[in-house]
């Protein structure tokens, strides 16, 4: 039986860098002596925050949170990939905190052309989901008025003044096509200014090869945490092409009784799914079946 692992299973490299930078400020710390904090959980796996909880990394959920830390405990603080407001990293300085900024190289793109632009006098339209933590993040560079726009009809309906400025940028995770409709839907109003495309396609790769190798494969294993929207997805995608398909979290769940008939397994993980449990599900199937 052969088993084939999806290519970009896992974590992005955004989402790679950032719990890298975590681990390495594990190892700076036992020089510093100093605690270490990420500005909410650096991943939404559970796995992985537990084990940095066991190497003493807490989790600050706000500003506010910052500020109730006894100021000989004030020490590293590690943004996470999707980044966050101007004033968060800037109130964390001037409470005491180091900050290490691990946001995605993708997000702080969008940061600069929102603070560019902003600066320049042009109003910022974010399209994205209003609420998600990488927009109000992008939000906060922008110094001058700033639209969400979730949806084509906040397009339409959105009012803006007369003779505005306007900077379009995305999300990084919205669907391109949507960023499209939305965009066309501004050219059709005539409005004045520049647009970036700022869609970051590794969730789209990512679904595309799942997609693909699903339809090929006798059973597909989807790994990912319970409360992982995107593993959910990657989930539906292959169930749709192919009837096997088994969603764990770890290999605790793995409970696979496989016909002989099965030849051809395939493998992929969520966004938030860190390598080593890709491995062992992974030697597991190729050495138990
Ligand atoms: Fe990952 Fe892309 Fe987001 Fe960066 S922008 S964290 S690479 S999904």
């Amino acid at each position: 039986m052969e088993v084939i692992l999806a290519e970009h299973a896992g974590f992005c490299f955004g989402v790679q860098r950032a719990v890298d930078t975590v681990y390495q400020q594990i190892e700076n710390s036992e020089k510093k002596g100093r605690p270490i904090y990420t500005f909410g959980p650096i991943i939404h796996n559970e796995e992985v925050v537990s084990d940095l909880q066991r190497r003493g990394v807490r989790v600050l959920d706000s500003l506010a949170a910052a500020g109730r830390v006894s100021e000989e405990e004030r020490g590293t603080v590690i943004i996470r990939s999707h980044g966050v407001e101007k004033i968060v990293c800037e109130n964390l300085k001037e409470l005491g905190f180091e900050v290490v900024d691990a946001t995605c190289p993708f997000v702080k793109r969008i940061h600069n052309i929102v603070e560019k632009e902003s600066a320049a006098g042009k109003s910022i339209v974010i399209v994205g989901n209003e609420g998600h933590p990488e927009v109000e993040g992008i939000r906060g560079w922008s110094e001058s008025a700033t639209y969400i726009v979730g949806a084509v009809e906040e397009a339409r309906n959105l009012v803006s003044r007369p003779g505005e400025e306007l900077c379009i940028v995305s999300q990084t995770t919205f669907n391109y096509k949507k960023f499209q409709d939305v965009v066309e839907i501004f050219a059709e109003r005539g409005y004045n200014g520049s647009v970036v495309n700022t869609v970051c396609n590794a969730t789209e790769v990512r679904q595309a090869e799942a997609r693909e190798l699903a339809a090929r494969v006798d059973v597909m294993i989807v790994i990912g945490g319970n409360h992982s929207s995107n593993t959910r997805k990657l989930y539906e995608i292959c169930r749709q092409e192919c009837e096997m398909t088994y969603y764990i979290q770890t290999l605790d769940d793995l409970h696979l009784r496989l016909p002989e008939s099965v030849r051809l397994v395939g493998i992929t993980a969520g966004a938030s799914t860190p390598n080593n449990i890709i491995e062992e599900v992974q030697n597991y199937v190729r050495i138990n079946f």
